[in-house]
């Protein structure tokens, strides 16, 4: 099951959930809603909190610990910019964004600022870490340079993160694009030892929502 929040600190140029981020948009449901919409699916046992960004949103330390307590296993996924504060999950999959990121600074000139002074938050990061949560870290790779930058910030968490933590995804909302940019990127992630995270929706659906 995956809950999508609506509302970002970010906004990445090529964010492909812009109903969650630049154009934030969708209906308010209660916590109790929201789990008794989950248990229709008796089958699913496991709950992804995604976004937009979820940490952000009204109350989800206590939707998280409401599912925990039902039994679910949780994976929040997050750029990682805001502090976990005691909020229950398995899994969290910290997604930091590189440069390649930024929003145009002449079309987008506040927003740039704002998300360049908040995409990179090392000490937030170092808390999930150091507070014991399973995690992993995913980063979105648009060109062959951008995973020596992404090399320089794990480096400087000062922790010892191994390699296979690190997913590298792909930037891409076409099977052309992701496969273009697959080619060289699997090969970086044999050679250093990294996951690939390939974008199944967008093969088996193209960039549709709800996918
Ligand atoms: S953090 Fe995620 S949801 Fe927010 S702008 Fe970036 S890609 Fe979009």
């Amino acid at each position: 099951m995956f809950i999508r929040t609506s509302g970002c600190n970010l906004r990445c140029s090529w964010c492909d959930t812009p109903y969650a981020s630049w154009e934030p948009e969708g209906d308010r449901h209660t916590i109790d809603g929201i789990i008794a919409r989950v248990k229709t699916y008796s089958s699913a046992k496991h709950v992804v909190l995604t976004g937009g960004e979820p940490m952000i949103a009204k109350d989800i330390r206590l939707l998280a610990s409401d599912l925990k307590a039902l039994g679910y296993h949780i994976t929040i996924e997050t750029a990682a910019t805001i502090a976990p504060e005691a909020i229950v999950c398995d899994l969290v999959s910290m997604s930091p964004k590189l440069l390649n990121s930024a929003p145009d600074s002449i079309k987008f000139g506040p927003w740039r600022k704002k998300h360049e002074a908040t995409r990179w938050q090392p000490e937030v990061i170092r808390t999930w870490l150091d507070n014991g949560y399973g995690y992993q870290f995913k980063f979105v790779i648009s060109q062959p340079g951008d995973i020596e930058e992404m090399q320089g910030m794990v480096k400087s968490l000062q922790r010892d993160i191994p390699n296979s933590k690190i997913l590298l995804m792909p930037e891409g909302i076409t099977q052309e694009a992701i496969k273009s940019r697959g080619l060289w990127l699997s090969e970086q992630c044999k050679k250093f030892g990294y996951r690939y995270a390939n974008r199944l929706h967008i093969e088996l659906y193209g960039n549709k929502r709800g996918t």
